[in-house]
């Protein structure tokens, strides 16, 4: 059987894998020249299958609008007549509510927490290196910041999940840096370690399960755009490519991630995507400067900091109704307050380098899996903050569901006519 996949970010990369795996003939077209430079180039590199959260949860309409006016904050909103958009914020306000919000986590961590094996199983089988570290730190700055994280705990008490509420001392003695950061000033009110997450380089683990799909047989065709070719009952039947090349196919898989919504809906099939735009920074340590020893997020600006190597990944915030690439200052200045209150005289602002881009959001949260109503046609796609947690899992999820065998997990709250129904 032969299926292509559009997009060679981080999902469309796995799912590549799980379709040669299960003995496909596999094709992954890109509009750019190579693997991961959209949203998988800006991940902050957390693989948070504990952590995982809607954004879409009890008490965040207040945080987010409360921030609106600030001038550092964890959300910004552009003004815009994109009715898109105004569509996206009226469902993501009716999935905040509280049995909406428990519903949508535990179908997000079922996913994460399913991917999180997979990577494991890959990770021995092919021996790949990408930067990881162990734990991850969720820091409370106040203590309207730590009752905000009720509804989470709850949740994760209920489904067993690893994590432990620390005290500010307890929290203190987990990093000699957070010590630096409360002696200057830092409010910590407390903080939620979570032992089972990780971290690690999210555009080079693409890049090396790339490498190893080529090693059996993937074909990679790049600044290539794909549209769709479909028979006179609809059906779609491969891929046109702009110079005109037509790629026949029994299968298609759109993991085109923030593009997909606009794709899809060309083909009259509406899903409730939006691109929510987010910064990232690349900068390295200070001198000898020994930064943290384990990733962690600021959960009142929603900044998350990364130790890669020598280096640090600082990325977050939330831009609605700004697709463009430009970079805005109150977005820039949030990630270096962030940076500067955690990691007091250890970083080199001058030699930051900056990244913005969208996350394909869905209003409630988990990621968009399956078939559509048009046959042939299959997405995996709407993975929001969490795509490199949940993307081993999908991929093989969606390439189970090619190749007509039952996924490992029940996809409840994952299919694309979970819109359709009423909540
Ligand atoms: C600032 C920031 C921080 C993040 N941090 C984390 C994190 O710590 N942990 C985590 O798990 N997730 C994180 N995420 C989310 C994660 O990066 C995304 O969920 C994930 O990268 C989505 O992957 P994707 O493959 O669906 O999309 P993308 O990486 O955007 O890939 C889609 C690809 O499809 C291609 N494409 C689209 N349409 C077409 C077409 N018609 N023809 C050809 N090619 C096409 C595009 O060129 C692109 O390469 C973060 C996101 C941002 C923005």
């Amino acid at each position: 059987m032969r299926v292509i996949v559009i997009g060679a970010g981080i999902v469309g990369v796995c799912t590549a894998y799980w379709l040669n795996r299960h003995g496909m003939q596999v094709t992954v077209v890109d509009r750019r020249s190579g693997i991961a430079q959209e949203s998988s180039y800006g991940s902050a590199g957390i693989l948070a299958a504990d952590y995982a959260s809607p954004w879409a949860a009890p008490g965040m309409p207040g945080h987010f609008f409360s921030h609106l006016f600030k001038a550092e904050a964890p959300v910004a909103l552009r003004t815009s007549l994109d009715p898109a958009l105004w569509k996206w914020l009226v469902k993501w306000l009716g999935q905040c509510r509280a049995e909406r919000y428990a519903a949508n986590k535990r179908t997000m961590q079922r996913v994460a927490r399913y991917s999180r094996a997979q990577l494991a199983d890959l990770r021995e089988e092919h021996g790949f290196e990408y930067e990881r570290r162990s734990g991850y730190l969720q820091l409370l700055r106040t203590q309207r910041d730590l009752e905000r994280t009720e509804p989470a705990r709850r949740v994760m008490q209920d489904s067993g999940i690893a994590h432990r509420l620390l005290s500010p001392d307890e929290a203190l003695a987990m990093d000699v840096h957070l010590q630096d950061a409360v002696h200057v000033g830092t409010p910590l009110a407390g903080a939620i370690h979570y032992p089972d997450d990780e971290s690690g380089n999210c555009p080079l683990f693409a890049r090396l399960l790339a490498a190893e799909c080529e090693r059996s047989g993937v074909e990679f065709k790049f600044n290539a755009v794909a549209h769709p070719m479909q028979n006179a009952s609809g059906a779609v039947t491969g891929v046109r490519l702009k110079d005109g090349a037509m790629l026949p196919a029994q299968a298609v898989v759109m993991a085109g991630g923030s593009d997909a919504a606009g794709w899809l809906g060309r083909l009259g099939i509406a899903v409730p995507m939006y691109p929510v735009k987010g910064y990232a920074a690349n900068l390295p340590l200070r001198g000898d400067a020994i930064g943290p020893r384990r990733a962690f997020v600021d959960e009142a600006y929603r900044v998350t900091v990364t130790p890669l190597g020598q280096r640090l990944r600082i990325a977050g915030t939330a831009e609605l109704g700004g697709r463009g690439p430009g970079m805005h200052g109150k977005a820039l200045r949030t990630l270096v307050r962030v940076a500067q209150d955690w990691l007091p005289g250890m970083l080199d602002l001058s030699r930051a380098t900056w990244w913005s881009g969208t996350r394909p959001m869905t209003p409630d949260g988990p990621p968009i899996l399956g078939a559509t109503r048009l046959p042939g046609l299959y997405v995996n796609t709407g993975h929001g903050s969490h795509g490199w947690s949940m993307a081993v899992g999908t991929g093989r999820i969606l390439a189970d569901l090619v190749a007509g065998k039952t996924p490992d997990i029940d996809l409840d709250g994952l299919d694309i006519g979970r819109y359709a129904r009423k909540n």
